[in-house]
């Protein structure tokens, strides 16, 4: 099959140069990309309904004789009207066309067909308004494939199945045969004709398992070897190491997890032959800054800079400030460098970076400036990585030589995914809380009891508390969402809130205007901060207590647990309020689990185990190659596939033998689109 990826799409019927363009769109360039271009969905016309069978307003496929046709009539400048009357024997049906001058001209000589569409019952009986009409030889499962400018998915179709016609008659198929028997998979060309065209729903699901677990098994082969792949020397090993120097400087006791995650990454920093590049993953409030003050502090004192990068300003700040505080007894010079600051302040803290006089800068994206140089860079730290692009890491990269990489993400995943996510990064998880940390009690109220929440937040005003109320875009549209935030400001005005100092963060507002408006939250000169899901970035603005979720059916689990955890991060009893008025058993079950408990990694598991994987990949930029139809998947088809990756890992890692030379192909093949192509050479 692997040859089919050299043959152009003009050398199938029907696609000229033009028509080749808009399949490029689609990511479709040689009949190979064809076909692997899976169907969205499918429309069943393999078993049609007599008309008596059908129910109102629901869609179905209909076999029926057409009887009569009306000419077509002009009813408007440019539109045309023509009915048919069908008959499936026993009943009979109104059918109506607008404009369709080629489906006029292909049932006007009567006939047999298939008709597809939403049927509608009245008083006059039963009606169809311009459904899709095949010939009855077209009696099967049709997919439908995602459309884009100028191609309908019949179009695509037919492309298809001329495909399809010119796969060898014994394909090649990358899963080894033992594999396949080991999983019951069925083969390679089995799998694509019935992802197309299937003979049966079970055959389409038969399909689509193998297809899933292909997919997930080369995603997974592929992470192994950008990771077994890492070729550069570490250029700064650590002779010493001083934890326990570190930990007398706490004003507290570090917990076990934070003592792990330390001691592992101090581990690769005086022992691999390669820098470390290492994922701190941990749930809000786990300690993680701590446990990136006690790497950046072992690095300081083996004569190494570190770099610390923060996705706001205002975050930046933060931890300028509690770092400073934390090594002000201490030989640790700390700097911070952010955008805003007066450009002598900026070139001030240059100077020192570049001189070695500055050993921890703390900063923004203001740290990629060319300007910005380093005496001796040895330690990378970024802060919530997701806010992070690859490119953005690579460029701090090149700022030193070969520095140790630590990534601090607050989204917990669960470990399975997290495995195959950050395939190229260890994994560390601070999977404890410091003692004494208190559970934001979590409530699920609908609209009705929305004002005596707000009673609860004008109390909480009033003891000199603060609060969020987060509303969720209406809509993608920016526009809508402006509206939105402001228009529920303008009803808070009307409420018992309406004294109390409010702001509205949205989308729209400047970099600059964002923060100052968290500035003036952190600072307690706003009661109510109204948002969009922006607060989402760790803010830490103790004195908040309240955490209020408009709509918070919108929201994914790891989402409203990120917002959770803007509260509860002081002294004082923290509460969150989620607001929603869904019936939908499924969505209540999802916001439940949020009441009963506040532990990041057993929510991250339930949204697993009902929303399945796709999400971890679709809506994260992690950088990961897209996958085409494992969002369909389950935990267990992600279980099996690890398990097969081992397998085939423990006796080949390097994919280097016969059989396996499908699945490197298909490896690189993936990886390509995601760019990573020269690092899995
Ligand atoms: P996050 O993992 O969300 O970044 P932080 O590093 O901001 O968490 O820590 C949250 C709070 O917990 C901070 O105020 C920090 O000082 C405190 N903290 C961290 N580790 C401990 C510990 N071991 N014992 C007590 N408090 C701790
Ligand atoms: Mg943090």
């Amino acid at each position: 099959m692997a040859s089919l990826f050299k043959i152009p799409l003009t050398r199938l019927n029907g696609i000229g140069p033009k028509k080749a363009q808009q399949f490029y769109k689609l990511g479709v360039c040689t009949v190979g990309d064809l076909i692997r271009l899976y169907p969205r969905t499918y429309e069943d016309w393999s078993c049609p309904v007599s008309i008596a069978d059908t129910r109102d307003n629901v869609t179905c496929c209909i076999k029926a004789t057409v009887v009569s046709v009306s000419a077509p009539v002009r009813i408007r400048a440019n539109m045309l009207l023509f009915k048919l009357t069908v008959s499936d024997g026993e009943d009979g049906m109104t059918v109506t066309f607008f404009n369709q001058v080629y489906t006029y001209e292909k049932l006007k000589n009567g006939g047999d067909f298939l008709f597809y569409g939403c049927v509608k019952h009245s008083g006059y009986g039963y009606e169809m308004v311009s459904p899709e009409v095949l010939s009855v030889d077209e009696m099967a499962i049709h997919p439908i494939y995602a459309r884009t400018a100028g191609l309908t998915t019949r179009q695509i179709e037919n492309a298809v199945k001329q495909a399809l016609k010119m796969l060898p008659a014994t394909v090649n198929d990358p899963i080894p045969a033992t594999i396949r028997r080991q999983f019951g998979l069925c083969p390679l060309d089995f799998a694509l004709q019935n992802i197309h065209f299937p003979e049966s729903e079970q055959a389409l699901l038969t399909a689509r398992q193998r297809l899933v677990f292909e997919e997930l098994l080369i995603l997974q082969l592929g992470m192994a070897r950008l990771k077994g792949g890492r070729l550069e020397t570490a250029s700064h090993k650590l002779a010493t190491d001083y934890r326990e120097e570190f930990w007398k400087l706490l004003p507290f006791a570090p917990t076990t997890a934070q003592k792990r995650a330390v001691a592992e990454c101090l581990h690769d920093m005086m022992t691999a032959s390669y820098p470390m590049n290492r994922l701190i993953q941990g749930d809000v409030g786990s300690g993680k800054t701590a446990v990136a003050a006690a790497v950046c502090y072992s690095a300081v004192k083996n004569g190494l800079q570190c770099a610390f990068m923060a996705p706001t300003e205002i975050l930046a700040e933060q931890h300028y400030n509690s770092l400073t505080e934390l090594f002000a007894n201490t030989e640790v010079r700390v700097g911070l460098l952010t955008g805003s600051m007066r450009i002598s302040q900026k070139r001030h803290v240059q100077e020192r970076l570049q001189s070695g006089m500055i050993d921890i800068v703390i900063g923004t994206h203001a740290l990629l400036s060319e300007n910005v140089q380093f005496r001796q860079l040895g330690l990378i730290v970024t802060d919530e990585q997701h806010r992070f692009g690859v490119a953005q890491r690579a460029a701090l990269i090149a700022k030193g030589s070969h520095p140790h990489i630590m990534v601090m993400s607050a989204t917990p995943i669960p470990r399975t995914l997290a495995l195959m996510i950050f395939g190229d990064l260890d994994l560390s998880v601070l999977d404890e809380r410091p003692p004494g940390r208190q559970k934001v009690d979590t409530f699920l109220i609908d609209s009705t009891k929305r004002e005596r929440a707000y009673g609860f937040l004008k109390k909480q005003i009033d003891s000199g508390r603060q609060c969020y109320i987060v509303c969720p875009l209406v809509e993608q549209d920016e526009e809508t969402a402006l509206l939105s935030a402001e228009e529920y400001d303008g009803l808070l005005a009307q409420s018992v809130l309406k004294d109390c100092r409010r702001a509205v963060l949205h989308g729209k507002l400047r970099a600059a205007e964002k923060e100052s408006i968290m500035h003036a939250f952190a600072k307690g000169t706003i009661d109510i901060l109204i948002a969009t899901t922006v607060i989402e970035v760790g803010v830490d603005v103790p004195n908040s207590t309240v955490m209020m979720i408009e709509n918070a059916e919108r929201f994914g689990l790891s989402q409203l647990h990120q917002l959770r955890g803007r509260v509860g991060r002081g002294a004082y009893k923290s509460y969150c309020i989620m607001v929603s008025d869904i019936q939908k058993e499924s969505s209540l079950e999802r916001l439940r689990v949020m009441c009963r408990t506040n532990d990041g990694f057993v929510i991250a598991d339930e949204d697993l185990r009902l929303r399945g994987p796709g999400d971890f990949f679709g809506s994260r930029q992690h950088g990961l190659p897209e996958l085409k139809i494992a969002e369909l998947s389950s935990v267990t088809s992600l279980e099996r596939t690890q398990e097969a990756a081992r397998r085939i890992l423990d006796a080949d890692p390097s994919l280097s033998l016969k059989e396996h030379r499908g699945l490197l192909f298909e490896t690189k093949r993936l990886f390509a689109a995601a760019g990573a192509t020269q690092r899995l050479q």
